[in-house]
């Protein structure tokens, strides 16, 4: 056995450099992330008179320096963080308050769009607010979606379906957070809990749909129209950089440290940064110690073949977003030669820079956002990545955490603090 593979199995925080990553490798577009962009853009006025705080319609969150939050760490650490800091602020994405907010919000868009389109209800060039008519909700009113998940994701897509007028069911797992649930039952979404982990959650939810023909089950596990909805972010961030007079170059590359559960937020939108930045983006993926499912999945290259209950992990983490055990099999092929590694946290650690985040920043994020940050330090340990993080622009994903009720995340703080 490996050192990394007895580290992996026995919980402890991992470094995984992926020996097929490829930096200059092609991300082409046959996947349609282009066509997701103009989708979302199609549906900006109806999401803007639905949720009047998207400003313009079109659902993004703010990019952000982070040199306070980049001292604190230097302090705790204990040693320099190089180059410069940024966040990506998804945990104050608007309808969700998650990364779930990019690809579950397209694909619920993507099939009202198509059953409009089909019933001749609507057409391509029109004013899509079109779809708030009484005659459009009640087609949509006949439809169901479904999706399985540990918590954001059905917070995602049963918001946007339940206010177009769906009907939908979330089948979530044990780990999703109480007021989750709450949230989505007031909206009247059904609600179905399950004892078991997130992989059975869809699994059931899968399988309840399939019997159904007016049913559109969101699957976590194989869904390119999620993926391409993730993807989008790509290109709205080269904006953002831009608009601070930045463009990640061979010098000054772009490094990415991105929060992972099942893999397709994550994934999709490190295929859509490499898409827009090439050699000159890094993107690395966090897991929890004892969920490490996509890190395992591409490094034994077995993908969903494998899951971590197969090496003695348990899949029991404080970050519910990231509670996964078995990776989606779609990104650990999409991401083979696009990733440049994979690392694996602490929970306690979570808690501990998510107070850092708050006290240095007054940024509220939710305990799997902050896995970016722990991979951080890991990453700048790596001998081999050090002269290139040396000047780099590191970029933490922060993945969700805004509408975390004010009580829990103040319990989260005092963790964090303790
Ligand atoms: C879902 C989620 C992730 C990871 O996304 P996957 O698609 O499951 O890999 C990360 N952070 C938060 C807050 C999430 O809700």
């Amino acid at each position: 056995m490996t050192t990394l593979d007895t580290r992996l199995r026995s919980a402890q925080p991992c470094f995984w450099h992926n020996p097929g990553y490829h930096s200059g490798a092609a991300a082409d577009d046959h996947i349609g992330i282009r066509q997701a962009a103009e989708r979302l853009t199609r549906f900006a006025p109806c999401i803007r008179a639905l949720f009047p705080d998207t400003g313009d319609g079109i659902i993004e969150s703010p990019l952000s320096r982070a040199d306070d939050f980049a001292a604190a760490l230097e302090s705790v650490w204990g040693m320099p963080i190089t180059g410069t800091l940024w966040l990506k602020r998804d945990n104050e994405l608007p309808i969700s308050g998650s990364i779930k907010a990019r690809g579950g919000i397209h694909e619920v868009l993507k099939y009202a769009e198509e059953l409009a389109l089909n019933a001749g209800l609507l057409h391509l060039e029109q004013d899509y607010r079109r779809l708030l008519d009484e005659e459009v909700r009640a087609l949509f009113a006949r439809h169901t979606l479904a999706v399985g998940s540990t918590g954001n994701l059905g917070l995602s897509i049963g918001t946007m379906a339940a206010h177009l007028g769906f009907q939908v069911d979330v089948h979530m797992s044990a780990d999703a957070r109480q007021w989750k649930k709450d949230r989505l039952r007031q909206l009247g979404v059904r609600v179905h809990e399950y004892e078991d982990d997130y992989s059975r959650a869809v699994a059931e939810g899968r399988r309840l749909a399939e019997q159904d023909p007016d049913c559109h089950f969101v699957d976590d596990e194989h869904s390119l129209d999620l993926f391409t909805g993730y993807g989008v972010a790509g290109r709205r961030l080269k904006a953002q950089l831009a608009a601070q007079g930045i463009m990640p170059s061979a010098e000054h590359p772009l490094m990415v440290y991105l929060p992972c559960g099942v893999g397709g937020g994550p994934g999709g939108v490190a295929y859509g940064l490499k898409q827009e930045f090439g050699p000159h983006v890094h993107c690395f993926f966090v897991e929890p110690v004892q969920s490490p499912c996509v890190l395992l999945g591409m490094m034994t290259g077995k993908g969903a073949e494998v899951s971590v209950e197969d090496i003695g992990l348990s899949n029991r983490t404080a970050a519910d977003g990231l509670a996964v055990g078995r990776p989606s099999a779609l990104v650990c092929r999409l991401m083979q030669p696009l990733l440049a590694g994979a690392m694996t946290v602490e929970d306690l650690q979570l808690f501990r820079l998510l107070a850092l985040l708050q006290d240095s920043e007054g940024i509220q994020a939710e305990p799997s956002a902050m896995a970016g940050a722990g991979g951080l330090q890991l990453l700048l340990q790596q001998p081999q990545w050090q002269s290139r993080a040396a000047r780099a622009h590191h970029l933490l994903w922060l993945t969700g955490g805004s509408m975390v009720p004010a009580e829990e995340y103040q319990a989260y703080c005092h963790q964090g603090q303790a």
